[in-house]
């Protein structure tokens, strides 16, 4: 026998069985972002290494240690995208999508990050993902707030709490981090490795370190709302403002960073005490220099991420989890002749009835074999169709599920029976 090729490490596959969740999900996301005018967008999977090194930033994780990439038989270097803002600011700048100034967008699909895989946490995972360009003031990051606020709520995800924080402008950050290495660097005894190695790069990250040793040093940390620039100040007093005239209850929490180097002013997450230590359901914030560094015109930008995976977990775990879809109807056909008119009659049926789901027994079996299969499909009705039916020009209605008697019914009218017995619509 051959080898069976295992899948690789920290990458799943959706089970049919799994899909209803992933499928409600992606429907009520396109019905959320429409709601607010947002458009789909939809960018490579693979784009330039240098794209992701340009602007998440060199001392990053997703940058030093998380990206898959590759070099091509053309020689060139490529990454498979770790998250989707880089992309679709290269798209959008590419494009020419800017010269009229604004745009909001919004995409979904495959990331890739090579992590330690855990529960929440893998190679292949999933975003949502919500842009939007050439809106400097803090209403754009209300409505940002509220579009994810929203999406949660009608997932009927309750168990979450959105944190708020501002990081300034570049020149308040850098000071920040000035602040910041001096205050690490005096206590570089208590750093762990990581820490460690962040303390000469990326001093912030620190702050948004996951180990519980780290808690009390970052506890005592100087917070940067304390030395905000005006400006900022006032952007994010005027985005609590907006927040709480719509009634979305936040927190500020003056310790949180993102994992990003291009976020300037707000940045925000939702955070779930469900999921354990893989807590953040979506992250985001403003990037008003990306578009800039990225080698567009200056144009503010902001955006946030949501983990599909983990959406999907606390869907479960809240006890929302979706029924898988079943067919309406499964087609029993017995005999030589009955399979040839099984398929017109089946056609006939989904022809009157878009939404109708009909599967037809294939391969033969015998009526008892059909049967199992017919209760196996989940169907509602089984139809059973016979070469004693084929010539009567009738076919039978047998309820698998429903205290019904079975019924005979002519192939002419059956369609519009099972209408009635389904409460099918008409496209
Ligand atoms: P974390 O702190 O959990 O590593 P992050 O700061 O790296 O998250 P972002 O890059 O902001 O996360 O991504 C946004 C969201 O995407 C996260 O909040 C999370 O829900 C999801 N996500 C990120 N990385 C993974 C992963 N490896 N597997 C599954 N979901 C992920
Ligand atoms: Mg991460």
């Amino acid at each position: 026998m051959s080898k069976i090729i295992e899948p690789l490490r920290g990458v799943h596959d959706v089970l049919p069985a799994q899909i209803a969740e992933w499928q409600h999900l992606e429907r009520i996301t396109r019905e959320v972002f429409a709601a607010y005018g947002y458009e789909e967008f939809r960018v490579p999977v693979i784009e330039q290494t240098q794209l992701f090194k340009r602007s998440i930033g060199d001392f990053t994780d997703i940058v030093e240690k998380e990206m898959f990439s590759f070099v091509d038989q053309g020689e060139d270097q490529i990454t498979l995208r770790p998250e989707a803002t880089a992309g679709i600011v290269r798209a959008v700048i590419s494009n020419g999508l800017l010269r009229e100034g604004r745009l909001r967008v919004w995409c979904m699909g495959p990331m890739f990050r090579r992590e330690r895989p855990q529960a929440g946490r893998y190679r292949q995972f999933h975003q949502i993902d919500a842009e939007a360009f050439g809106f400097e003031g803090p209403d754009v990051d209300a409505e940002m707030i509220l579009l994810s606020a929203r999406l949660l709520r009608r997932l009927g995800l309750t168990r979450t709490k959105l944190l708020i924080n501002s990081l300034g402008t570049p020149a308040t950050r850098a000071r920040y981090r000035d602040a910041l290495s001096a205050y690490f660097g005096a206590h570089q005894a208590a750093l762990d490795e990581d820490s460690k190695r962040r303390l000469t790069g990326n001093p912030l990250r620190i702050l948004d370190s996951k180990n519980p040793d780290m808690q009390q040093i970052v506890a005592d940390a100087p917070l940067l709302l304390d030395s905000l620039d005006a400006e900022s100040r006032e952007h994010f007093d005027a985005l609590c403002a907006h927040l709480r005239s719509a009634g979305i209850e936040y927190h500020v929490e003056p310790h949180l960073v993102r994992g990003l180097d291009y976020y300037t002013r707000t940045v925000f997450e939702w955070t779930t005490d469900a999921l354990g230590s893989q807590s953040t359901v979506c992250a985001g914030g403003r990037y008003d220099g990306l578009v800039a560094q990225l080698g567009g015109a200056a144009t503010p930008g902001i955006g946030w991420a949501m983990g599909q995976e983990r959406i999907v977990m606390l869907l479960g775990k809240q006890g929302l989890g979706q029924t898988p879809r079943r067919p309406h109807v499964f087609l029993v056909l017995a005999g030589d002749n009955a399979e040839i008119h099984g398929f017109k009659l089946a056609e006939g049926l989904r022809d009157a009835w878009p939404d109708l789901a009909l599967q037809i027994n294939l391969g033969g079996g015998s009526l008892k074999t059909q049967f199992k299969r017919a209760d196996k499909s989940g169907a509602e009705f089984a139809l059973i169709l016979g070469d004693d039916e084929v010539s009567r020009g009738v076919v039978a209605v047998k309820p698998l599920r429903r205290e019904l008697a079975q019924e005979e019914c002519e192939i002419a009218r059956i369609s519009e029976r099972l209408g009635v017995l389904l409460g099918l619509k008409g496209g």
